[in-house]
């Protein structure tokens, strides 16, 4: 009997370690691309922003945002992506482990899916997979200070990324162009910019996806669905826009009360 006892499933699970995430609290699931680094060189991503690697990741953020409908908002850039759940979500019981790799799967399957639509003359030459966790946050404010967090982080590595290239592109090695950029401070990148492209305010010219980052909520607005799969004609539902965005200033805020309510 004592062999039979320990193929029991109840002591079996006594083993496993409940990690239930707090509740009312918004979830953040942030995923982040692994080796993109070496992934995007293979795959020669133009750089230092391929628009249609961000359009691909867009993509499937949106697709994750019609699957997991407790998903109210998202926040990408490069190869990472943030996915907030309502406060009150019950999704998986709000068991990390499972919400995570659920979402980190559905992403990485959607990618590979998705990437002749972006990539029609590219072959994949490798699986790209992502890592993901799960932070609570507690207040309204605070999530809000994350997701400003991530959009500094855009600005901040973009605004370097493109004087590093534009440097290479100028003939520099990459080495150089590190050494170069070394300890410069934000308003002598912007010069540099002017100065390499011979264009005023270079960088305010790139497009706002590079810029800002992209973000993906439930548009207000009710698209009327017509085909039968979608379910059944005249009827409308909502639909998840992708909109590029300054998170940081109230005003994004104020316009769509909904989506932290
Ligand atoms: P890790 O596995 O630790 O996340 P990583 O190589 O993915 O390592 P990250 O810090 O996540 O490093 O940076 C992602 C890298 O992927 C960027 O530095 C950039 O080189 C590349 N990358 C991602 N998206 C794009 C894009 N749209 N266009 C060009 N390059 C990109
Ligand atoms: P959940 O999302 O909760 O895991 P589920 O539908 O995946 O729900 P499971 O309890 O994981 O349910 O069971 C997997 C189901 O998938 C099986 O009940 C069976 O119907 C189907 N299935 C999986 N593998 C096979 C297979 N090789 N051949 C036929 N059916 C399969
Ligand atoms: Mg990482
Ligand atoms: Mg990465
Ligand atoms: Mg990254
Ligand atoms: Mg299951």
């Amino acid at each position: 009997t004592e062999d039979l006892n320990r193929v029991k499933p109840e002591y079996l699970k006594s083993f496993q370690y409940e990690s239930r995430l707090m509740p009312h609290t918004w979830i953040v699931i942030r995923i982040d691309g692994c080796h993109f680094h070496r992934f995007s060189e293979v795959h020669e991503f133009e750089k230092p922003n391929d628009a249609h690697a961000l359009d691909l990741m867009n993509s499937c953020a949106t697709s994750v945002l019609e699957e997991f409908k407790d998903i109210v908002f998202a926040y990408g850039v490069s190869d990472e992506y943030s996915f907030v759940l309502k406060k009150e979500s019950q999704l998986y019981e709000r068991h990390a482990s499972e919400i995570v790799s659920a979402v980190v799967s559905f992403f990485s399957s959607m990618y590979s899916m998705k990437w002749k639509e972006f990539f029609p003359q590219k072959e994949m030459k490798f699986s790209p997979y992502f890592d993901g966790r799960a932070v609570c946050y507690p207040s309204c404010q605070i999530l809000r200070d994350y997701l400003s967090w991530r959009q500094v982080d855009c600005h901040i590595n973009n605004q370097y990324n493109t004087c590093f290239w534009m440097l290479v592109k100028s003939g520099k090695s990459k080495s150089e162009a590190q050494n170069y950029l070394k300890g410069t401070q934000a308003h002598e990148k912007n010069e540099l910019l002017v100065q390499l492209s011979g264009i005023m305010d270079y960088y305010n010219t790139l497009p706002l996806m590079f810029r800002q980052g992209s973000s993906v909520y439930w548009d207000k607005e009710m698209k009327v669905v017509d085909s039968k799969e979608e379910g059944g004609a005249g009827k409308s539902r909502k639909i998840a826009v992708v909109k590029y965005c300054n998170i940081i200033e109230n005003s994004f805020w104020e316009a769509h009360p909904e989506i932290l309510d």
